[in-house]
């Protein structure tokens, strides 16, 4: 089994009703357990300068997966969740969505594939995903040698932790 990192968001159709639902999903994922899972945090949307239209907060939150799918085999799993919860693939990037479900981290794995980029390219800068995933694994150090605690020392501007 390999320790998956999956980020949890949604920002549509009833955000924690979502979370709730996705983590169910992942408790029965084939060749999978699911091990943890953060409390949700809210947060502003992240807006671009190609979809600047403001949008409904946030719910994020990090699920601690142990899986014996491949990585590959298990972005289809997470895609296949997502789209059964409506997410649309012919929007703009950055659209408010439904159900997003990222890999972050599987075991030590580094990978730079068009479909696919572990650790996740912006984890690094998301608030809405380090503290949850510190969270779940406080003693974590990232692929780029920071400790995770360090990054996430001084409480989070601009995110709420929910009960
Ligand atoms: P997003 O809009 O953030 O859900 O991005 C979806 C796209 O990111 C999909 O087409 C994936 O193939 C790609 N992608 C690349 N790396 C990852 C990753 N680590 N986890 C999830 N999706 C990824």
């Amino acid at each position: 089994m390999t320790t998956a990192y999956i980020a949890l968001g949604s920002n549509l159709d009833k955000p924690r009703a979502q979370l709730d639902w996705a983590l169910r999903a992942l408790a029965s994922l084939k060749n999978s357990q699911l091990y943890q899972y953060s409390s949700y945090y809210r947060s502003a949307a992240l807006l671009s300068k190609d979809n600047p239209t403001p949008q409904p907060d946030y719910l994020n939150a990090v699920a601690v997966l142990k899986t014996q799918l491949v990585p590959l085999d298990l972005l289809d799993a997470l895609q296949a969740l997502e789209n059964q919860r409506g997410r649309r693939r012919d929007v703009k990037a950055w659209s408010a969505r439904p159900l997003d479900l990222d890999i972050l981290l599987y075991g030590d794995l580094q990978l730079d594939s068009p479909r696919l980029k572990i650790p996740h390219p912006q984890m690094y800068q998301r608030d809405f995903v380090l503290y949850p995933l510190c969270e779940c694994e406080p003693k974590l150090i990232l692929p780029n040698g920071q400790r995770l605690a360090d990054l996430c020392a001084t409480p989070a501007k601009q995110l709420s932790q929910l009960s």
